[in-house]
Order: C-alpha cells, then sequence, then structure tokens
C-alpha cells in the first residue's frame, strides 16, 4: 500500500467519523458519543496528514500546534461559559481568515508553477470571498455579543452591499481570467471584508442568532472550497459537513423566530438599538416587586410550575440551584417542567447544555410550541433571567425591532415571576411591558442568589 493510499484511507475513515460524531451530537443522550467521534476523526485526519509527502518542516508545523495548542488549552480553561457565543464566533472568523490565506498560499503557488487551473481558480475566488466574509462579519459579531460595539451605522446599507456584492462578482472574474497578478486576488479579499462588516452590523436583537449558525456554514464553505483549491478531499468533506449542518441550523433559527433569511441579511435598520417606548413609560408605578418568602408561598400551593430559563440564568450560573428548587416541587407533589425559547440564551441550545449539566432531565424541557398552549392551565411562571424571549411586544406591537419573533407567552399565565436583577433591557434593548402587568411580581436579585432563598423559604413554608 502506498503513502497516498494510507493518506486516502485514512480520510475515508475521518470523514466517516465526522459523520458518525454529527449523528451522535442530534440527541442528548449520544452528543457526548458524537462528539468523542469526531474528535477522534479529527486526530487521525492530522496524524494522516502528517504522513504527507507535501510538509516542507515539522519543525514549523511543531511550532504551529504548541503556539495553538496553549491558546486553544488557555481559552477552555479561562473562558466562562457565558462567554462561549463570543468564543465560537471568533473561531468561526478565524476559520474564515485561514481559508483565505491557505487558497492564498496554495493558489499562488500553482500560479507560479505555471499552471492555469481553472478549477483552482474559482475554488480560490471562493475562498477568498467566502472568508474574508467570514472573517470580518464574525468580528461585529463577536464585538455584538461582547457587547464592546455594534458595529457601523451605514446609511443606505442595502445599496450599498449590493454594489459590493457585484464588485465581488466582477473581481472575481478578473482574478480567475488573470490569475498572475495577484492584486486581484487581494482586492477581493478587502471588498468582501468589508463586506463583511456592512452586511452584519445592521443586524441585531431578535437576528443574531441567524447570522451566527449563518457565519457558522460559511466558514465551513470557506474551507471546503479551500479544499478545492488544495485538492484535498477531507477539507472538501468537513467543510462541507460544517456548511451543510450550519445551513441546517440557519433554516431551523430563521423558521424559529418567523424570519426569511432575506429579510434578516437585507435588514436596513441597527434593530438592536431599539425603538418604541421608553422605560418610563412602559414601567412607572406599576412594576410590583416580591420577596422570596411571598413566592415561596405561592409555589407552594401551586399545582403546575414552568420555569423559563434565559441568558441570566447563564450569567448567574443558576442551573443547579434550580435543580435543586425543581426537586423540592417535586417532592410535594408540584409538576415543574421549563420552557426553552430556540434563540433563549446567546447560542443555539445554550439552555439545554446549561440544564443538562445540572442533570436536569432532558424530558422537563418543552419546546416552545408545546408549552405555550399550556401557559394558561399554569399555576405559577418563574422567569429566571430571560427578557426578550418573553417580550409580549414581539406579538403586540408591529414596529417593534423584535416585531414578529415568537415569543413564550408567560403573559398567560395566572402569575408570573421574574427573578432579575433589575429593570434593565435584554440583548434587544427594549423594555419589557410583562414587567409591569397586574399578574407579574419582579424578585430583583441575582438569579443564583435569588432561587437558592426559594428553595430555602419552602422548607420553611
Ligand atoms: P435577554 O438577553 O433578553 O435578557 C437576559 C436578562 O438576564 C437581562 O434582562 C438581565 O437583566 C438578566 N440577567 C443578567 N444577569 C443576571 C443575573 N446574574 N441574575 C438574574 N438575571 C440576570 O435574554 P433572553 O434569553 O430572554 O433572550 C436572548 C436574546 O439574545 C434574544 O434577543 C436573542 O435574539 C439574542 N441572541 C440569541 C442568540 C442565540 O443563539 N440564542 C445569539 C445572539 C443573540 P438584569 O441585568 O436586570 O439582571
Amino acid at each position: 500500500m502506498s503513502a497516498d493510499d494510507v493518506i486516502g484511507l485514512g480520510y475515508l475513515v475521518a470523514a466517516a467519523l465526522f459523520i458518525l460524531g454529527l449523528k451522535g451530537l442530534g440527541k442528548p443522550r449520544t452528543a457526548m458519543r458524537g462528539n468523542q467521534l469526531g474528535a477522534s476523526g479529527m486526530l487521525l485526519a492530522v496524524l494522516v496528514t502528517l504522513l504527507d509527502k507535501e510538509i516542507v518542516s515539522y519543525w514549523q508545523l511543531a511550532l504551529g500546534v504548541a503556539i495553538g495548542a496553549a491558546i486553544g488549552v488557555t481559552l477552555a480553561v479561562r473562558v466562562q461559559m457565558t462567554s462561549m457565543p463570543q468564543l465560537v464566533a471568533l473561531f468561526n472568523g478565524f476559520g474564515g481568515l485561514a481559508s483565505v490565506l491557505v487558497a492564498a498560499a496554495s493558489f499562488f503557488e500553482a500560479v507560479g508553477r505555471g499552471q492555469d487551473d481553472l478549477q483552482i481558480n474559482v475554488a480560490a475566488a471562493l475562498a477568498a470571498f467566502i472568508g474574508a466574509v467570514t472573517f470580518t462579519g464574525s468580528l461585529i459579531a463577536f464585538a455584538k455579543l461582547q457587547e464592546v460595539w455594534n458595529g457601523l451605522v451605514v446609511p443606505g446599507a442595502r445599496a450599498i452591499n449590493a454594489a459590493l456584492m457585484v464588485a465581488s462578482v466582477v473581481l472575481g472574474v478578473l482574478m480567475v481570467a488573470n490569475p498572475d497578478q495577484r492584486t486581484w486576488f487581494w482586492l477581493l479579499v478587502a471588498v468582501a471584508g468589508v463586506l463583511g462588516i456592512t452586511a452584519t452590523s445592521p443586524i441585531g436583537g431578535a437576528d443574531m442568532p441567524v447570522v451566527i449558525a449563518l457565519l457558522n456554514s460559511l466558514s465551513g464553505l470557506a474551507a471546503s472550497a479551500a479544499g478545492f483549491v488544495l485538492d484535498n478531499a477531507l477539507l472538501i468533506i468537513a467543510g462541507a459537513l460544517v456548511g451543510a449542518s450550519g445551513l441546517i441550523l440557519t433554516a431551523i433559527m430563521t423558521k424559529a423566530m418567523n424570519r426569511t433569511l432575506l429579510s434578516v441579511l437585507f435588514s436596513e435598520a441597527p434593530s438592536a438599538s431599539g425603538s418604541g417606548a421608553d422605560a418610563d413609560e412602559v414601567y412607572a408605578g406599576k412594576v410590583t416587586s416580591t420577596s422570596a418568602d411571598e413566592v415561596a408561598m405561592l409555589l407552594d400551593t401551586a399545582d403546575r410550575v414552568v420555569i423559563v430559563p434565559g441568558y441570566g440564568l447563564a450569567v448567574a450560573q443558576a442551573q443547579h440551584a434550580v435543580r435543586d428548587l425543581t426537586l423540592s416541587l417535586e417532592s410535594r407533589g408540584t409538576e415543574v417542567v421549563f420552557g426553552i425559547h430556540p434563540v433563549a440564551g446567546r447560542m443555539p441550545g445554550h439552555m439545554n447544555v446549561l440544564l443538562a449539566e445540572a442533570e436536569i432531565d432532558y424530558e422537563a424541557l418543552i419546546e416552545m410550541d408545546v408549552v405555550n398552549p399550556t401557559f394558561a392551565q399554569t399555576d405559577v411562571v418563574i422567569v429566571l433571567g430571560a427578557n426578550d424571549v418573553v417580550n409580549p411586544v414581539a406579538r403586540d406591537e408591529p414596529d417593534s425591532p423584535i416585531a414578529g419573533m415568537p415569543i413564550l407567552e408567560v403573559d398567560k399565565a395566572n402569575v408570573v415571576v421574574v427573578i432579575k436583577r433589575s429593570l434593565s433591557p435584554g440583548f434587544a434593548g427594549i423594555p419589557n411591558p410583562l414587567f409591569a402587568a397586574d399578574n407579574s411580581m419582579m424578585l430583583f436579585g441575582d438569579g443564583k442568589a435569588a432561587v437558592v432563598e426559594i428553595v430555602k423559604a419552602l422548607t420553611e413554608v
């Protein structure tokens, strides 16, 4: 068996492991195994690639691996769970940048050898375009999630984006037609980089989850295009898998948010800045505060309780306290379920991951469409660090920045207890009339501390 055969076989096994890994990740019970399979596939892929005769210097590779591993381990140990979405956005972005650089090196080398292969040239143009859009778009997504910068406000963004798209196509054609002139490649990268910024900047509020899923998909497509430039089957397959699964996630997110991809991508206004009624108008004199003791008394007589977790659960790391509350209520014969909104938190599946970490039964996590019709028969809803996903303006006010986004209709329950630290808004930056509703009470404080106090008070009821 030649070295090429070993490499081909190794890549085939690695690709099969990726596919089995993805399949495993589709269900919570098999997710850990799926992750292990995917990681083993990646290890095999790396080892097999080391056999490749085109590797120029093992020392340079070892140095790269050592630096990358040191950064990776430090990030994995240090990064808080709440910052995970930003980290994923950065990973996507650097994946896009890596594809641009790999495609550039391989394309220039091929041209230097006097090779003028249409497949390589077109793939390099695609890798340059998609990779650069992904890189700068992901940096903007990172900045928005980290709340350090909300992106550029560009008047007439739609027209500018259309012009940048046309310019990219023209530059791509020029690059493919004149592969020996490197300027076209770098101009294409520059224009695509600007497009990434102008296209991502106006997107905010309810639409960010869609963009994050799309950027994830684009990072895979860029890698796949780079795979064609390198003529590396595994990179093509792995990139296509990321691209396809990211697209499926994008479709799930757009459907869950009642949006179309086009409406998200071609929105003109920065919806994250918010609009509509101001906080004073919504809250003045209408907010009722409560205490842990009062909430415990309410819960003591409740037959059915729905807990709605949101981003604040992740910030407070309240998942273990919530499990204690659930056990305490169930021991009294109360039915407890969790209402899960598809974009609660800051990344797809954020709440599921946190609640699974506290070993809360997966069967108790009820999706939005299933739990919504049951709120009218629910005695107490506990909204724990959620805000936008329970904001009735999405349903009631067509001009709101989150209009049309489906919500968990907790306002239909008998009593709603909202646990959060203040009346400050959620990610979309708009006030929430739920906090001032007649059947709502605010339990102000940190999510974890508040739940611990409720559990304590329950033992004394
Ligand atoms: P929100 O961001 O709307 O609200 C979170 C609330 O948590 C805040 O109002 C905050 O209020 C409260 N909070 C923060 N820290 C604590 C704490 N320690 N204890 C208690 N409460 C706390 O969260 P939702 O989950 O309701 O909505 C998610 C939002 O994020 C949506 O707008 C969604 O579009 C967006 N998004 C989602 C992504 C995804 O993939 N899931 C990705 C990107 C964006 P206070 O400060 O008063 O405590």
